[in-house]
């Protein structure tokens, strides 16, 4: 019998008492009771996202709201500014370009964050652009981008902005009106302490324009019928009831922390995987790390070991690098329902599995790294 771990950015573990409501029998949609449910879950999905604009909750992982957000805005033909700087931020582009829209790039090397500077100046020289789609915190990388100041450039032109915040929403501080973001979209699974299933969307009045003109064929992800039945409190399709019963219980244990306090209490973790991971002699990657994942460099040759080594043996899953980065570097997730005890299970094990690989690492370096941290000291 092997106890599992999740340290995984994506999906990540989920409390108990969220885990139980989806036990629960299930209910049916057309009801009051449900219209309660939606209702008391699209309020606290605001406090989430820090807007006081609705927000959709649409069946899909999280790729379904960022396809929702391509379909609904844009038309074939359409310039848009895609500013990558990882897998998530490629998504965009090729989400887009799969419906005709044509792709300005103003993408960054991946470890990189996108280059505000670049956007306006793709924005000043492409002056038909309807849209610039980025990213918040970029999980395949572990870096966080400066949405703030890319919302106060996009916010003074004709464009709408766009920004993916699967990974980083309730992880860390994300203000969706006061960094005027136009459009935000996120998931379940990680921030969100559920299981993966749902994906959320919300649009501002200027994003709402857009929508009008739109030509892009849609029909399940059509936010018109979303934004119609939302008044009613229902979903133009049977939502998964299971899930939205157990949101509303991540809702209440988010909104009885704080979400504040949560945001504090991530940075806290992510401050400690940094040093353990430089305790390690591992070097982090990325520019400006995030506050959802840690990720750090690892020779090539055992990259990919590490990962498998850690869950077979010790029941640990973390997650390696995606596309040019595998095998490359590791991360380490503290999203969702992971604490601070996760994180020393986490750094004793890899210590384990690094000295049974061959690298040269003292045994207790890490663990006693983070553990400063976590006292505070
Ligand atoms: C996980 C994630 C997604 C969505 O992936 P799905 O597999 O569709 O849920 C999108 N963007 C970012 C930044 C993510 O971390």
């Amino acid at each position: 019998m092997k106890k599992y771990y999740l340290l995984t950015p994506g999906p990540t573990p989920i409390p108990p008492n969220v885990a139980l409501k989806e036990a629960l029998p299930i209910l049916h949609h057309r009801t009051s009771e449900f219209a309660q449910i939606y209702k008391d879950v699209s309020e606290g999905l605001k406090y989430a996202f820090q807007t006081a604009n609705e927000v959709y909750t649409i069946a899909g992982s999280g790729s379904a709201a960022m396809e929702t957000a391509v379909v609904n805005l844009l038309s074939p033909g359409d310039e848009i500014i895609v500013a990558s700087c990882g897998n998530f931020g490629d998504r965009w582009a090729k989400i887009a370009q799969s419906y005709g829209v044509k792709v300005i790039s103003v993408s960054v090397e991946w470890g990189k964050i996108v280059i505000p500077a670049q956007i306006e100046e793709a924005l000043k020289a492409n002056p038909n652009v309807k849209a610039v789609y980025t990213t918040f915190t970029e999980t395949s990388t572990g870096v966080v981008n400066d949405i703030k100041t890319i919302g106060e450039i996009v916010s003074k032109t004709n464009a709408v902005l766009v920004v993916d915040t699967v990974s980083g929403l309730v992880g860390q501080e994300y203000r969706a009106d006061a960094w005027k973001v136009d459009v935000t979209v996120s998931g379940s699974q990680k921030g969100f302490m559920l299981a993966p299933g749902l994906s959320f969307i919300t649009l501002s009045d200027k994003a709402w324009k857009l929508v009008e003109t739109s030509k892009i064929p849609k029909f399940y992800f059509d936010i018109k019928k979303y934004k119609k039945s939302y008044a009613t409190n229902e979903t133009p399709f049977t939502p998964p009831v299971t899930l939205m019963v157990s949101l509303l219980e991540a809702i209440k244990m988010i909104k009885e922390e704080g979400l504040e306090n949560m945001w504090n209490e991530y940075k806290l973790l992510a401050k400690a995987s940094r040093a353990g991971m430089k305790a390690l002699g591992l070097e982090l990657f990325g520019e400006v790390p995030c506050e959802v994942v840690t990720s750090a460099k690892v020779p090539e040759a055992i990259g990919g070991k590490i990962v498998k080594t850690l869950r077979e043996k010790y029941g640990v899953s973390i997650a390696g690098g995606q596309g040019d980065l595998k095998g490359k570097i590791i991360r380490f997730a503290h999203m969702g329902y992971i604490g601070k005890a996760d994180i020393l299970v986490g750094f004793s094990c890899l210590e384990m599995v690094l000295e049974e690989l061959g690298v040269k690492i003292e045994k207790g370096k890490s663990v006693a790294a983070v553990q400063e941290v976590l006292m505070g000291k």
